[in-house]
């Protein structure tokens, strides 16, 4: 005959009520360490870290093209002041030569602004383009930074939520168990261990183990069913609690203790 775990009182109940809240601060638990929050959060800020560095670069590249466009508009304007000096020369020539000589400079000097003015309105035309950029990528990072303080704290809030309720539900188990045998309430600590969803109670039903399913030595029966003490099923080893009478309409215990 094994040995009983604990005395049978009809108060031995709160043990297996004690275990659902319990269970459900496990489950709670599991679900405060899931990372999908954290890893699309840190997505979010990945995303964010990179749009603006997108935008510094587009900025300096800003800057790069209005240097250039400083450098150019001071190279069109030396050669302004060379054509000028140029047609001066023309004017005060004489010579037949000299003057096709000029005029032939003064035709090249003018296909030189020409192709420099070009070039100078592609430069300013590709900015244009560059600042269209940075302003949706100003938009994007603000988009992005909010998002990511919006999403963190959610993250924090959840977390806190999360804890409020294991907290108030292991309240409750706690309560439970101090009105119970310390013997018995040890033995269910040490079933029900640190790992989550641990089961450390289960109801014996139609002469089975409500845990493992196992069919109950039959040496054991009787001493079960004459409820004379609390017994730890010889398989799993758990706390076997018997079941409430399947008589007691809506078991109001477990519908309060499901409910989230
Ligand atoms: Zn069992």
């Amino acid at each position: 005959m094994p040995e009983p775990v604990g005395a049978y009182s009809p108060e031995a109940q709160k043990l297996f009520s004690a275990q659902e809240l319990d269970l459900k601060v496990d489950e709670l638990e599991r679900k405060r360490q899931d990372q999908a929050p954290r890893v699309q959060l840190a997505q979010l800020h990945k995303q964010y870290v990179a749009n603006k560095q997108k935008l510094a670069e587009v900025r300096s590249a800003i800057d790069a093209s209005q240097a250039q466009s400083d450098t150019m508009s001071s190279d069109l304007e030396a050669l302004d002041a060379q054509i000028a000096r140029e047609q001066k020369k023309l004017q005060a020539s004489k010579a037949h030569r000299e003057v096709e000589a000029l005029s032939r400079e003064l035709d090249g000097l003018a296909a030189q602004k020409n192709e420099r003015e070009e070039r100078a309105m592609q430069v300013m035309e590709n900015r244009q383009g560059l600042r269209t950029m940075a302003a949706a990528l100003e938009k994007k990072v603000a988009e992005l930074a909010s998002a990511v303080q919006q999403g963190s704290a959610a993250v924090k809030d959840r977390n806190e939520r999360i804890v409020a309720k294991q907290t108030e539900l292991a309240e409750q188990s706690a309560a439970l168990l101090e009105t119970l045998d310390p013997g018995l309430v040890q033995a269910y600590r040490a079933l029900k261990g640190a790992s989550l969803g641990a089961v450390a109670v289960a109801h014996y039903q139609q002469r089975r183990c409500g845990a493992c399913s196992v069919m109950l030595p039959q040496s054991l029966i009787p001493a079960i069913e004459a409820a004379e003490a609390l017994y730890r099923c010889p398989s799993c080893h758990r706390i076997l609690i018997p079941a409430p009478d399947e008589d007691d309409a809506g078991d109001g215990g477990d519908a309060a203790a499901e409910g989230e």
